[in-house]
């Protein structure tokens, strides 16, 4: 069974840790899409880890994590990631690496920070890490297959020839120092010689296990928001995020991606431009953001402070439909204890009229938040275990949400360990 664990809002919604526990019970874990833009925090008995490109199962002996077709493949960060884990006494995760992964190239993070540069104020609030220019690249079939490195004398003269192209950028548009075709050849045989124990037909790979009866976890970064076809375009990342891009991302049937478990958050983040309709400021987000400790402070990749907000109904439903959420896991359910109510946006003002849609982005713009306000539950409730436990308020504003966003909300996050989870039925 291939089950997909995407996000419904911003990013930051705690897949990592779904996935992590979900993983357990899973054999394959793959990543689909993005790179080492985003990352997941994992808490778990060996210590505490920000994930970038390894799925988060990498952590099981028994699970083999796999990076698909569709991510951007930074191949020394995947060797560092590695190196990071063994060094910290987690055993050698079985790794495979599609060999239709196409490589981030070192000239994809330069001319991400040039591009940023060059934008200044009206920048995208790129991570820097390449992701925009290595999909332009893609898409522009200018792009190098990890199975491209295995033929030196094509990979030589395509070297040369996109080298040719770059330096033209550079030099004219950014007036940074050229490429050197020569050293980048080298560079990229030390990758070959890197990734050289991990390639493999993936899509070949996951035929024969789905064949198998295996579970299949396909791990999502960001989340629908910044998707680039029905995100906040363009305050988006450069590929998909939603679940059905896991069939291309992972080279599988659509039809095999039978659930699909949406993470959403109980209030928002976003970290990055774009509009946010429900965004709050000064001393009320600065106490959420405390708050939300991990959850809330910064960006795993980018150490950016988080923009907080109240829960987005419009958004998140939105953001679920998109998906295609077949269940829903509400996290971070316990850093809002402290509240004495909760504001929940139930809807959009946008010119003089309520919407409960979430609109294109030139009518987001415009859109002031409309609030509906529940009561707080003033207490702690991490350590809870089942359900029933939960406050009263607690319990109606999870039901609340799962009324708004129409999908059933099966686990509720208490917590950020792998056992602070608790399911509903
Ligand atoms: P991801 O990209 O969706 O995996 O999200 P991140 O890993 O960037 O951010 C989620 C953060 O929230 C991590 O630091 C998690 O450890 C933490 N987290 C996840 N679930 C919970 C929860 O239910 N409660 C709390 N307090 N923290 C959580």
């Amino acid at each position: 069974m291939v089950r997909a664990i995407v996000g419904a809002n911003w990013g930051d919604e705690g897949k990592g840790k779904i996935t992590d526990m979900l993983a357990r019970e899973s054999d394959i874990i793959i990543r689909f899409q993005g790179g080492s833009n985003a990352g997941h925090t994992i808490i778990n008995n060996y210590g505490k880890f920000a994930l970038h490109l390894l799925p988060s199962g990498v952590f099981y002996g028994h699970t083999t994590s796999i990076i698909g077709n569709g991510v951007a493949l930074n191949i020394p960060y995947l060797f560092n990631e590695i190196k990071a884990l063994t060094d910290k006494g987690v055993p050698a995760p079985r790794i495979l690496v599609s060999d239709r992964a196409q490589i981030m190239m070192p000239y994809h993070v330069l001319f991400d920070t040039y591009e940023e540069e060059r934008l200044g104020g009206k920048s995208f609030g790129s991570t820097k890490s390449g992701i925009a220019p290595f999909y332009s690249d893609k898409y522009a079939k200018i792009g190098f297959q990890v199975s491209e490195l295995f033929d030196e004398a094509a990979l030589k003269e395509k070297v040369e020839r996109v080298c040719e192209l770059k330096n033209v950028l550079l030099e004219h548009l950014y007036h940074k120092p050229a490429i050197d075709p020569e050293e980048l050849f080298k560079t990229l045989l030390e990758y070959r010689d890197m990734v050289k124990p991990y390639v493999c037909d993936v899509s070949r790979y996951l035929h024969d296990a789905i064949k198998e009866g295996k579970n299949i976890l396909l791990e999502g970064q960001l989340g629908s928001l910044k998707d680039p076809d029905h995100g906040i375009y363009p305050m988006v990342t450069s590929s998909s995020t939603l679940a059905a891009y896991g069939a291309i991302g992972a080279g599988i049937p659509p039809y095999e991606i039978k659930n699909i478990t949406t993470v959403v958050k109980a209030y928002s983040s976003a970290v990055g431009a774009g509009a946010f309709v429900s965004e709050i400021f000064g001393q009320e987000a600065d106490e959420l953001r405390r708050r939300g400790g991990d959850a809330g402070e910064f960006g795993a990749t980018t150490g950016r402070p988080r923009r907080m907000g109240w829960f987005d109904a419009v958004a998140s439903r939105y953001g679920c439909r998109i998906q295609g959420a077949t269940e829903v896991a509400l996290t971070v359910l316990d850093v809002l204890g402290y509240l004495d109510e909760l504001p929940v946006c139930v809807g959009y003002e946008i010119d003089g009229k309520v919407t409960k849609d979430f609109p294109t982005t030139v009518e987001l713009e415009k859109a002031k938040p409309v609030y509906t306000r529940l009561p707080g539950w003033k207490c702690d409730i991490r350590g809870i275990k089942t359900y029933e436990e939960l406050p009263k308020e607690c319990r109606d504003y999870v039901e609340f949400i799962e009324k708004e966003l129409g999908v059933k909300i099966t686990m509720v996050s208490n917590g950020p360990g792998r056992d602070e989870i608790i399911y509903r039925r």
